[in-house]
């Protein structure tokens, strides 16, 4: 092959970022050699190269930006240890046609049930669909905008909050607000509404939501908004956490007084793992 034509190939190969058709270049034109394909299908597929380096690139950053917890996908949740979730509901959620609607997904339930993994896997999900997303606990953010709040600078923290076509809220009922802090949630979910989704995880019911908020009315009012356009996915099982530990004997008896303890202070679903479940974050 001619030296100096590689040479200027590489160079317009640079010039023009293809970045990953110029590291590939040899190992396709030697295997052009041996197979002979047609000159459209060499291009094809050099060009192929690039597009899929360039959508697994953008998809590494955007899921960088994401703040997301952990990464798991839809793909890894098992939906043979967790019967109450509809996995029909789940892979109709990930056509993400919800996304195109502005609707929101709730995801409720006991804490180790697969609800912050199935908010991260439909967040995933959305981002190989090429939409944005973040993701944020309901205190991190509730704390941050109410900061914001205070300095004066609210509308513009928020951006961070709406621009994003979905924005997972992980946590909300885990710590009751203050009047601030059910304030700017109101305000965060109104600025989303029919503009961008929500997917919220939740440990309690809708009719516990008053109390969360500190103010029934309040509560209608977010609820009011969410529910509008929203698939709720109510998982009613056994804490996923624990099935190891479970199967070694920890908990086969009683939950220590530890966590009756919690329990008692934090009253949530009717699920046979509860107290296993709470025993685990106690
Ligand atoms: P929570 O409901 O408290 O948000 P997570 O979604 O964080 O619970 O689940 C706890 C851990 O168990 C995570 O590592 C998650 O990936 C895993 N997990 C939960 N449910 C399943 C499942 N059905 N299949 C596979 N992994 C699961
Ligand atoms: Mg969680």
């Amino acid at each position: 092959m001619n030296h100096n034509v590689m040479e200027r190939l590489h160079a317009l190969l640079t010039e023009l970022s293809l970045v990953q058709a110029d590291a590939l270049l040899e190992g396709a034109l030697e295997r052009a050699a041996k197979e002979e394909p047609a000159y459209p299908d060499f291009l094809l597929e050099l060009l192929s190269m690039e597009k899929e380096f360039r959508t697994s690139r953008i998809l590494q950053t955007r899921t960088r930006m994401a703040n997301l917890p952990y990464l798991k996908t839809l793909a890894q949740f098992d939906f043979s240890f967790q019967p109450s979730v509809d996995e029909r509901q789940v892979r109709d959620l990930q056509t993400l046609r919800f996304v195109s609607d502005y609707g929101n997904v709730i995801l409720l339930g006991p804490p180790g049930v697969g609800k912050t993994h199935l908010a991260v896997g439909l967040a995933i999900e959305a981002m190989r669909g090429g939409f944005g997303a973040y993701f944020a606990t309901a205190n991190d953010l509730i704390n941050d905008l109410g900061k914001a709040a205070r300095e004066g600078r609210l509308e513009h923290r928020m951006r961070l909050y709406t621009r994003p076509k979905v924005l997972v809220i992980d946590e909300v009922g885990y710590l009751p607000l203050d009047p601030v802090g059910a304030t700017v949630f109101f305000q965060l979910v109104s600025a989303r509404y029919e503009r961008g989704s929500i997917i919220l995880t939740s440990n309690k019911s809708y009719t516990d939501w008053g109390t969360v908020f500190g103010d029934q009315t309040i509560a209608a009012a977010i609820l009011d908004r969410l529910l509008h356009h929203a698939t709720t996915v109510n998982i009613r099982g056994e804490s996923y956490r624990l099935k190891d530990r479970k199967k070694a004997g920890l908990f086969s008896t009683a939950p220590p007084a530890q966590a009756e303890d919690a329990l008692k202070r934090n009253v949530t679903f009717e699920s046979p793992g509860k107290e296993a479940a709470h025993a685990a974050r106690a």
